[in-house]
């Protein structure tokens, strides 16, 4: 993780527990330059960690192993498969899109570190209805473009070799989007393929998030690099820190000090 650049030292959040949550990699990027003077952020911010599911959000990056594999001995983590969950709390952020540019309160990205098999599957099983009808098309386009195959079908109707390809296109489509079906679940067996059963997904729905495109099976993102900037990437010891209004100001310096580099 890059070094934060944190130049205004006049800022009420400066060497806060909030300035550490909010996590940007300078002040320069901070959504809250110039908009501090509202004490509401630090409830706000405390109201963030209280909505956090056992361990926090960081728990999901922070893994060395991935945290989609099911069954031991879990896989290396090499990549993170990234989707967003939204909260409709705090309300008055939902209105000032301070965290956020949905008409949500908070957004987090959950970053689940993941495997080289468990991306695989993953991909597969949502490209697959895109691969089958292709290659069932160009299995089939040889005796379509043969002028003597072809005069033969289009005896049976002239826009037979049309159709023909049409049907392996449309066919093509269904079959791969049944064998998506199957080999998801056959993938569950050993990897949360959805995501919304994974345990930490599952007690931040208790606690009132939903993925951003709501019932929808989140489409996962995947990314070699994790995202270290913005809240929910800041790393778990952050969420240890005492409170603003726990604190005192030299101890929450030394900590946030402690905490900038990674
Ligand atoms: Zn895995």
């Amino acid at each position: 993780m890059e070094q934060r650049n944190l130049t205004d030292t006049e800022c009420a959040l400066y060497g806060t527990k909030s300035c550490a949550l909010l996590n940007m990699s300078g002040c320069e990027q901070c959504p809250l330059k110039g908009r501090i003077a509202d004490p509401a952020i630090h409830d706000d911010l405390k109201l963030f960690c209280e909505l956090q599911p056992e361990g926090t959000v960081a728990k999901l990056f922070e893994s060395e192993t991935c945290t989609l594999c099911k069954t031991e001995p879990k896989g290396k983590a090499e990549c993170f498969a990234v989707f967003d969950m939204a909260h409709t709390e705090p309300k008055q952020l939902a209105k000032r899109k301070w965290f956020s540019r949905q008409t949500t309160g908070f957004m987090v990205p959950l970053q689940f570190a993941c495997c080289k098999k468990c991306r695989l599957r993953i991909l597969l099983s949502s490209y697959l209805p895109l691969i089958v009808p292709i290659v069932l098309t160009i299995c089939i386009l040889p005796f379509v473009m043969n002028e003597h195959l072809a005069q033969g079908l289009r005896k049976i109707a002239g826009w037979f070799p049309f159709a023909l390809v049409l049907i392996a296109i449309a066919g093509g489509y269904g079959i791969g989007k049944l064998l998506s079906h199957l080999y998801r679940r056959k993938s569950e067996a050993v990897m949360y393929v959805d995501v919304r059963t994974h345990p930490i997904v599952a007690e931040m729905t208790e606690k009132g998030w939903r993925p951003l495109f709501n019932d929808r099976q989140p489409h996962l993102a995947f990314t070699k690099h994790r995202i270290d900037k913005g809240l929910g990437s800041a790393p778990s010891s952050v969420y240890r820190m005492p409170d603003a209004d726990e604190a005192e100001p030299a101890a929450e310096e030394n900590a946030a000090e402690d905490k900038i580099s990674d």
